[in-house]
């Protein structure tokens, strides 16, 4: 069989309610670009009945293929995979809950035949989600841009069509810890948006609990700047400069005017604490940063497939 036009990749993280509705409302879409295309699926180690549902769709639908992760690898680490395996013309990344409408990958693909090589979905409004991850995404898509010189768009996710230029780009950058929408930025090429709303999750919890959300965050930071490292500097200085300068307050008083402790105890606990605080701080931030470049320097995969699942070429 020849290769699709268009690849769409779906990340699945125990997705069984939503999964068949996606499957049919990304069909129907993609059938009306009346261009040859494959959905990839992508099951991350997903511990409900995922898997068997979407091996109804390989084995029903040759345009179907699944790529099975031996666990789960997280969300980026899928999309990673799905953009690598894709053998489209153009690659469409996509949630598989339906909160990425399939139908605004339409307006994608008219940018992307006006001659666009990334085209990025931008929240224009998101429905259905809490106070507490509106409030924590619009601040840190902009602390993000505040800190980093590559210009990576703010309220905007994964759900975005790239050129096969861009995604072999991508390839050549094989980092561990991934912030894909940020890479993507990196690389450059013609790049617009469209505007979309975000619908509520058609069924089911997020799969992107707190730990996983500020995992992602520090990913994002750590990837495109030094900062909060600049930042240690500057505090480092800012305090030792204070100390010093009350270091040689003491010293006169205590040779010249012989008096130190009046105010005694409370005053050096509070000196100890406060300084003691913001050290293991700035050693926090460093760490973050070592704990990264030990991965690196390990260079495991990004993931594993355990099977790749499709029938396309057998018929
Ligand atoms: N997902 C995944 N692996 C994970 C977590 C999530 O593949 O470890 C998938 C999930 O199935 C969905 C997409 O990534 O298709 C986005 O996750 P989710 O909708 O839970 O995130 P949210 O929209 O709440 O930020
Ligand atoms: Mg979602």
């Amino acid at each position: 069989m020849e290769n699709p036009i268009y690849s769409v990749v779906i990340p699945v993280y125990n997705e069984e309610e939503s999964i068949s509705e996606s499957y049919k409302r990304l069909s129907d879409v993609m059938k009306q670009t009346n261009e040859a295309y494959e959905l990839v699926f992508i099951n991350d180690g997903s511990k409900d009945n995922s898997l068997e549902i979407m091996r109804e769709f390989a084995a029903a639908d040759s345009s179907v293929v699944i790529l099975n992760f031996s666990r789960n690898f997280g969300h980026q680490n899928a999309i990673t995979a799905g953009m690598e395996y894709a053998r489209g013309d153009a690659v469409l990344i996509i949630d598989a809950d339906l909160q990425d409408p399939p139908e605004v990958m339409l307006l994608m693909i008219a940018k992307y035949k006006e001659g666009y090589d990334v085209v990025y979905g931008k929240r224009e409004k998101r429905e259905g989600e809490t106070f507490f991850k509106l409030a924590t995404a619009k601040i840190f898509y902009r602390v993000l841009k505040n800190m980093t010189s590559v210009d990576i768009p703010v309220d905007t996710g994964d759900f975005r069509l790239i050129s096969r230029a861009v995604r072999d780009a991508m390839k050549n950058l094989p980092e561990k810890n991934r912030y894909v929408r940020g890479l993507v930025s990196w690389v450059g090429f013609k790049q617009t948006s469209v505007e979309y709303v975000r619908a509520e999750r058609f069924a089911g919890e997020t799969k992107y609990p707190f730990k996983k959300m500020l995992k992602l965050a520090l990913d994002g930071i750590t990837s495109f700047s030094y900062k909060p490292l600049r930042l240690a500097t500057g505090v480092g200085f800012f305090f030792s400069f204070l100390s010093f300068a009350y270091l040689a307050i003491v010293i006169i008083q205590r040779l010249f005017f012989s008096y130190t402790t009046e105010w005694g105890w409370a005053s050096i606990v509070a000196i100890i604490l406060f300084t003691q605080g913001v050290l293991l701080m700035l050693l926090g931030i460093a760490g973050e940063y070592i704990g990264r470049i030990y991965e690196e320097v390990k260079d495991r995969p990004n993931y594993i497939v355990a099977e790749v699942i499709s029938n396309r070429d057998k018929l």
